[in-house]
């Protein structure tokens, strides 16, 4: 079976990308969303196992001692980290992997897997993302300040990616991620299992009982 493929989502905290892959995932199948660890403590109606694996900095730190993780970052004061075991059973079942991951996190990947799709999401402009990150109300005066501090920097790498999709509106922005996962899933090189198979059902078929 054809691996699936690796899909980076980043942006700047309040980007929208969460929302975007909420919205695809129940009409796109094939997807699995890798879910991180972290030493975040959990939001009002957060649960551990889905959102995130939340752990204790011991556990985290054990994690990456054992190699564990595909990759780790410290972002907004807190520790986030994906896991290779999770990555693995996810593509080897065929289906693509969803990573929610922040900037730092999306160029590590696209450094240890170069066949890694990577795509930034990016607010139509600051303002805009300030409005929506204060409106979200999850985090208090000091955190906010630092996410939308951190961002100045975050939008900068937009040019490390293969794909920007501005989040103006969540219908066009989510058809227009689903419409990138798709094209990936369409390139020949992705495909070749399949492909080499119909290939040779041409060649093993007998010429000679076609009609003329
Ligand atoms: P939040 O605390 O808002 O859930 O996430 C903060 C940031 O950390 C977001 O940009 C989110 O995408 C990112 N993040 C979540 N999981 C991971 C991960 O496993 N690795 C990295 N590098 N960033 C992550």
């Amino acid at each position: 079976m054809q691996k699936g493929n690796l899909i980076i989502i980043s942006s700047p905290s309040g980007g929208g990308k969460g929302t975007l892959i909420r919205e695809i995932m129940p009409s796109l199948p094939d997807l699995g969303y890798s879910i991180s660890h972290t030493t975040r403590k959990p939001r009002f109606g957060e649960e551990h196992g889905r959102e995130y694996y939340f752990v204790s900095r011991e556990q985290f730190d054990e994690s990456i001692a054992k190699g564990r993780f595909l990759e780790y970052a410290e972002v907004h004061g807190n520790m986030y980290g994906t896991s290779r075991e999770q990555i693995e059973d996810i593509t080897s079942s065929g289906r693509d992997a969803i990573l929610e991951i922040d900037v730092q996190g999306a160029l590590a990947v696209m450094e240890k897997v170069p066949t890694a799709v990577s795509i930034f999401i990016l607010p139509p402009s600051f303002e805009v993302l300030r409005a929506r990150l204060t409106a979200r109300n999850t985090e208090d005066a000091n955190d906010l300040a630092t996410r939308l501090r951190n961002s100045f920097t975050e939008v900068q790498n937009y040019s490390r990616f293969d794909y920007v999709i501005v989040n103006e509106e969540v219908p066009v922005a989510s058809r227009n991620l689903a419409s990138v996962i798709c094209g990936e899933r369409q390139r020949r090189d992705r495909q070749m299992a399949r492909i080499e198979s119909i290939i040779e059902s041409f060649a093993g078929a007998n010429h000679s009982t076609i009609a003329i």
